[in-house]
């Protein structure tokens, strides 16, 4: 390619609401242009750095059999009852013309499980991957950083489909290991943590660290302990307090305060006085868990105290069916035969501010045991600043990351109520246990640019490199320089080298920094040295070292870099 062909207009300066590095950079070098936050228009540099990291992914995946399908990004809402009943946060829906509702860009569980009912029979047929390159919306307010938490993006989803429980440990491990090397050869180092997938199955995330990061990542500077913020254990202190009686239960008009920030403002008291009150409904039954005002609760936490394996926030007409109250005033006090639990810290507390149960009240002075019965204490928050790690009480740090790939293991939950089943070689009848992978491919390529660059701008890996050479012509009105320039491009390109040629009229000064910025991993100069001394400049991007070399010998020297 020719730069003076190529569509292309570098920047000397990032737009000021560029915050990431690979944000500001990329749009600096070219590669990308924002249309609105977290949308972006991929330019063909872009375009040729998303193509390299697509076929590592499509040469990497074809090594454990698994097979590229396309499914219909168009999702109609009423095909597969009842798993498509409740919506899926970040998913765009609409109706059609008929009236029909569809949701656009959201993951592919429902038709892909649909799929499988209908054409997998037997044992024979399984283990089976497929797996899909698709563009992706989400409706996502936490859109921020560029391309590191885009609304629009690549993605590769995986869905792996087993006889056994055994089976998809198996594949679950292939997956991530042909994950981690994916992503070692775009070079980037990758922290795998054990993780929880919405709905709490087990599995795994593969994060960078970011101060943008919209993940938290507990880490132990003293013993290594790391965790996702579900995962996280702590050290829980056995000391408990006596407590003092103290005053009678007191009624507090708090009209229209609903949240913790709302009260705490309106009675000028401080959050860890409060108890917050959430109701959740497991096997169709609800539960209250009490957590410290500051604090959030975990409900996996939840669900491995009261040992189930579905656990849901009551949603607004089942928590006024129990308090008898407007969403927003829940408390313990009077919920009758509903099992309350709550999080240790709770227990230490001296009395408690809760909802009263009744539209725009709250109760002050309330104390368990007393007021209301504990049906069980654990721990049930999830991890904060300040909390201690639980091997060697030092404090936890708390790092922010971003999340590129994950992976869950969802065995049965779109296999079992889509009636999805094999049979075995007794020719009995079996559900098939299903994992899902997937991996952003738009957020990997900006993961690239964070971790492979410089104060001069971008240095990519060779493996997804929009080009492996830049040659620099410096004088294109010098025939002598441009015929020397050109010689050597199109013998690289006759190698099979990927070259682009700055072929532009502009100043030298200009070319060496846009060179820089594009990233590209070797830089050939063709200047007046060349045509005087039969001499031209070689540059390593990475390691910022200029040789000199005769014409004659560049393109060897190219080969042997390349390895070619
Ligand atoms: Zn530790």
């Amino acid at each position: 390619m020719k730069l003076s062909y190529l569509f292309i207009r570098t920047l000397k300066e990032a737009p000021a609401d560029a915050k990431s590095t690979s944000n500001k950079l990329l749009l600096r070098g070219s590669y990308i242009r924002k249309v609105a936050g977290g949308i972006y228009s991929y330019l063909p540099l872009c375009s040729i750095v998303l193509k390299k990291i697509k076929k590592i992914i499509r040469e990497e995946l074809e090594t454990i059999w698994a097979q590229e399908i396309i499914i219909p990004l168009l999702n109609p809402q009423d095909l597969y009852p009842p798993v498509s009943i409740k919506k899926k946060e970040g998913s765009f829906y609409f109706k059609d013309r008929s009236g029909r509702t569809m949701s656009i860009g959201t993951s592919s569980e429902e038709i892909i499980t649909d799929l499988i009912s209908k054409e997998v029979r037997s044992y024979r047929e399984m283990p089976l991957f497929l797996y899909q390159i698709i563009r992706v919306l989400r409706d996502d307010n936490k859109a921020k950083g560029g391309l590191l938490r885009p609304k629009e993006f690549f993605l590769n989803e995986i869905y792996s489909f087993h006889t056994s429980i055994e089976d998809l440990e198996k594949g679950y491990k292939k997956i991530c290991e042909v994950y981690l090397k994916i992503f070692k050869i775009c070079g980037i180092d990758m922290t795998v943590l054990p993780s929880y997938s919405e709905d709490g199955y087990e599995g795994s995330k593969f994060l960078i660290f970011n101060e943008l990061g919209d993940e938290l990542i507990y880490v132990c500077p003293e013993c290594g302990y790391m965790a996702t913020s579900e995962k996280t254990d702590f050290f829980i202190s056995e000391e408990t307090f006596i407590k003092e009686e103290s005053s009678p239960v007191e009624s507090v008009f708090t009209p229209g305060k609903k949240t913790i920030e709302e009260v705490t403002a309106f009675m000028g008291e401080e959050p860890t006085s409060f108890a917050k009150t959430l109701l959740f409904k497991t096997d169709g039954k609800p539960v209250a868990a009490l957590v410290r005002g500051d604090r959030e609760l975990n409900p996996h936490k939840i669900k491995k105290l009261l040992n189930v394996k579905k656990l849901e926030m009551a949603d607004d007409k089942l928590v006024e069916k129990v308090t008898g109250a407007p969403v927003g005033f829940a408390g313990p006090v009077g919920l009758g035969k509903i099992p309350v639990l709550a999080d240790l810290e709770v227990k230490n507390m001296q009395s408690l501010i809760v909802g009263a149960n009744k539209g725009d009240y709250h109760i002050k002075n309330v104390m368990p045991g007393r007021d209301f019965n504990i049906s069980h204490y654990g721990d049930l928050r999830m991890a904060a600043t300040g909390d201690l790690c639980k091997n060697c009480k030092k404090l936890l740090e708390v790092k922010s990351a971003f999340k590129l790939a994950e992976g869950f293991k969802i065995e049965d939950k779109y296999t079992e109520p889509m009636k999805a089943t094999f049979f075995d070689e007794q020719s009995k009848e079996h559900k098939i246990i299903m994992g899902s992978y997937s991996l952003n491919i738009s957020q990997t390529m900006a993961a690239i640019v964070e971790t492979h660059h410089d104060e001069n701008g971008i240095i990519w890996p060779s493996s997804v490199s929009p080009f492996d050479v830049i040659v620099l012509l410096l004088e294109p009105s010098d025939e002598k320089q441009k015929e020397i320039a050109l010689n050597i491009y199109n013998f690289l390109k006759k190698e099979g080298v990927d070259v682009l040629l700055d072929d532009r009229d502009s100043r030298a000064g200009f070319k060496f920094k846009d060179a820089d910025l594009l990233g590209i991993p070797l830089r050939i100069t063709v200047g007046y040295k060349a045509v005087k001394e039969g001499l031209v400049e070689l540059k390593i991007r990475r390691k910022n070292k200029n040789i000199v070399f005769p014409v004659q010998e560049v393109i060897s020297e190219v080969k042997n870099l390349f390895k070619m």
